[in-house]
């Protein structure tokens, strides 16, 4: 806990009352059923961006959404942060006090929920009740949220269908071999394919079809965007992997093979291990964030000293490539 963190939080309580509303909106229950559950949403998304750029003293804003529905709550969450790529000149660092001043704008202590309902399964109707009414159209923003939501608000069915990736057209067969490179997603083309996988669908049911239309033959395209943004914007763009995500899955699979090409070897497969870089057995047996990054600082002596003497040597500059947020860069 932070010094003057309380007392900080206690003067801002209500300081955003006034641009929540209530509204009764019907969602679709996990037994399928309509329910009525009231959301609470900001009713002026561009004023309160105003307002917390007036506060946090942001001058050039990045605004960042996510949803999620962690904790029996499905909800949009905002975060404001200084877009340093548009300033001439690098932000002057702040000098850190106490409370507020402690945090990163990105951070998750600087999150603003812009529309929660409680208790609901997270659909493809459910979410875009939520999307409509917080208004998030009149905005500029990008999207983070986990893969089952990005799928959901990509407009693509599940993951287990034949086109299961919310970025490109990849289908879960595909041969890493292969030449041919997946197309990736744009808004237009998912709009263009559903509007031809419905159509096929109302032609089957008037000439009574007994084989309805496949949606893989549409790339799993089932539903249109909600989104009023451009045509040819790459989901890619508009809802970018998160970084940290990235960094585990890749760190973690160079970890497995550099422990597979060592494990022959006690000193050397120790040497992982006494650097304390071990593996955690949980999450599907990925590494912690800091695990991976005390791993990538030490890629190039393990490169220099360790990698010659077997036949894993490319994994040392594999790792070196690895994206993480080194000190003094962004
Ligand atoms: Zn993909």
């Amino acid at each position: 806990m932070q010094i003057g963190l309380q007392n900080a939080l206690s003067e801002k309580k209500y300081q955003l009352e006034n641009f929540f509303q209530l509204r009764t909106l019907n969602f679709i229950e996990r037994k399928g059923t309509y329910v009525q559950w009231t959301v609470v949403y900001v009713s002026d998304l561009s004023n309160v961006i105003n307002e917390i750029k007036h506060q946090c003293h942001i001058t050039h804003a990045r605004n960042h959404l996510g949803l999620d529905d962690k904790g029996g709550f499905l909800k949009f969450c905002l975060n404001v942060t200084m877009d340093c790529d548009s300033l001439e000149q690098p932000p002057v660092k702040k000098k850190v006090t106490i409370g507020r001043e402690r945090f990163k704008d990105s951070g998750v202590k600087k999150v603003f929920v812009i529309g929660i309902v409680p208790d609901i399964k997270e659909n493809y109707h459910n979410v875009s009740q939520l999307i409509l009414v917080a208004g998030i159209s009149s905005i500029q923003f990008s999207l983070g949220m986990d893969i089952k939501i990005a799928n959901i608000i990509c407009w693509l069915m599940a993951h287990s269908s034949k086109h299961p990736c919310c970025w490109c057209e990849v289908s879960n067969d595909y041969d890493i071999n292969e030449t041919v490179i997946p197309r990736r997603r744009t808004l237009g083309r998912i709009c263009e394919l559903t509007t031809a996988y419905k159509r096929d669908v109302q032609a089957a049911a008037a000439a009574a079809q007994k084989m309805s239309p496949m949606p893989q033959d549409k790339m799993n395209c089932i539903n249109m965007p909600l989104f009023n943004l451009a045509d040819d914007l790459e989901v890619m763009d508009l809802a970018p992997p998160k970084e940290l995500h990235l960094m585990l899955c890749v760190t973690t699979k160079l970890y497995d093979a550099l422990s597979d090409g060592m494990k022959d070897d006690g000193d050397d497969s120790k040497r992982i291990e006494s650097e304390h870089i071990i593996k955690k057995g949980y999450r599907g047996g990925s590494m912690e964030g800091s695990k991976c990054t005390a791993l990538l600082k030490k890629a190039m002596d393990l490169e220099k000293e360790l990698l010659d003497k077997y036949k894993i040597r490319h994994y040392g500059p594999a790792l070196q490539y690895v994206p993480w947020k080194k000190k003094g860069h962004r």
